[in-house]
């Protein structure tokens, strides 16, 4: 199997924030191209690969979802060289002191190194001690504020820079790895493909701003217009003060979700395979919207069947997401399975019961 530890480190070594995705795009691109038969971009930057199935023409697609934006921050204000924030996505504040940072700084266009930081706590007011908000939150550049004012602006945006960090237990942690991994799993699948026939026809799609408005999901899926689709996402993990029903456990297998969003006709296929191929895996329950792009993709047109496919990330929405390798190998290779074993009128046979 193929050892994507060094293509996934990779991915979470660049930025790539929602709305901002060509960092990213590129690096996906070059590993893409050997593995389908065209790329483009969409209208809106989300990427579309195809890889042709053997069947007779015009054959059905299946539409695999992958979100490559990633959360992080723009200057909303300065303060004496001192740089204020806001979020780009949902982040959890509570980690972000001393976090390294890249300013993307548009008046010099230059990337400058940053590092998050908090008044001492002396001069805060007592109740931060217990809350800290992101208008607490300050990036220092090192710059005397008359270079800052030169050189950044208000709106500019700042991501993660620490480097990726290999916990032992195959465990990688780094920011960026929700949805990055995803885009792994999903490089498994299509290298996987390579020496399984399949007759659908795939479509790898990496899509833009999930993390803020779905836009790429939305965009593509009225693109592409699939027969169906599966959104690979990562969820929460379980650990020390993470334990309730909304938690899996990390390295232990595939979160194959229920919910409204997700037909439960793909559900149960999807669950049957890995249980057939013995691939560890386990419910994932969402109560309403899921939050992720298979809704987006399931509203589109009539309705596309979707199923969401998941697997747990410790510490998410923080830089220092972690994520089983196991997981993203087991995933990625549940997908191929699954696409080589569709057959030509599988969607005639699908019911939503
Ligand atoms: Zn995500």
């Amino acid at each position: 199997m193929t050892d994507i530890l060094p293509f996934l480190k990779s991915l979470i070594s660049v930025s790539g924030l929602s709305g901002y995705e060509s960092p990213v795009a590129d690096l996906i691109i070059e590993k893409w191209r050997p593995l389908v038969d065209e790329i483009n971009l969409s209208r809106v930057g989300s990427l579309h690969g195809l890889k042709r199935g053997t069947g007779t023409s015009p054959r059905p697609s299946l539409m695999i979802a992958t979100h490559m934006d990633a959360i992080g921050l723009r200057v909303s204000r300065i303060v004496d060289g001192f740089l204020h924030v806001t979020r780009v996505g949902g982040i959890d504040v509570r980690v972000l002191p001393g976090a390294p940072v890249t300013v993307h700084a548009s008046g010099s266009n230059e990337e400058l190194p940053g590092v998050i930081v908090l008044p001492p706590a002396h001069f805060l007011p007592e109740s931060v001690g217990e809350k800290i908000l992101i208008e607490h939150l300050l990036v220092d550049t090192g710059l005397l504020p008359r270079d800052v004012a030169k050189k950044v602006r208000v709106g500019d945006l700042v991501s993660f820079a620490n480097e990726p960090l290999e916990l032992a237990g195959e465990v990688l942690s780094g920011h960026s790895v929700d949805n990055r991994a995803s885009i792994a799993a999903l490089t498994i699948c299509l290298e996987e493909l390579k020496n399984k026939p399949h007759l659908w026809d795939v479509w790898a799609v990496a899509t833009v701003q999930e993390e803020t408005t779905l836009l790429g999901a939305y965009t593509s899926a009225f693109e592409l217009r699939p027969q169906m689709a599966i959104v690979v996402d990562g969820s929460f993990a379980k650990g020390p003060g993470a334990s309730g029903w909304q938690t899996s456990a990390m390295g232990k297998g595939v979160g194959l979700c229920i919910g409204p969003n997700m037909h439960p006709f793909l559900h149960k296929k999807l669950k049957e395979l890995a249980e057939r191929l013995e691939i560890p895996w386990f419910l994932d329950v969402t109560v309403s919207h899921s939050g992720t792009d298979a809704f987006a993709i399931q509203v589109t047109a009539e309705g596309i069947p979707t199923a969401l496919v998941e697997f747990p990330i410790r510490y998410m929405h923080t830089p220092v997401e972690s994520v089983s390798l196991k997981d993203i190998q087991r995933t990625g290779r549940l997908l191929a399975e699954f696409i080589a074993a569709l057959e030509e009128n599988f969607i005639e046979t699908i019911v939503w019961d």
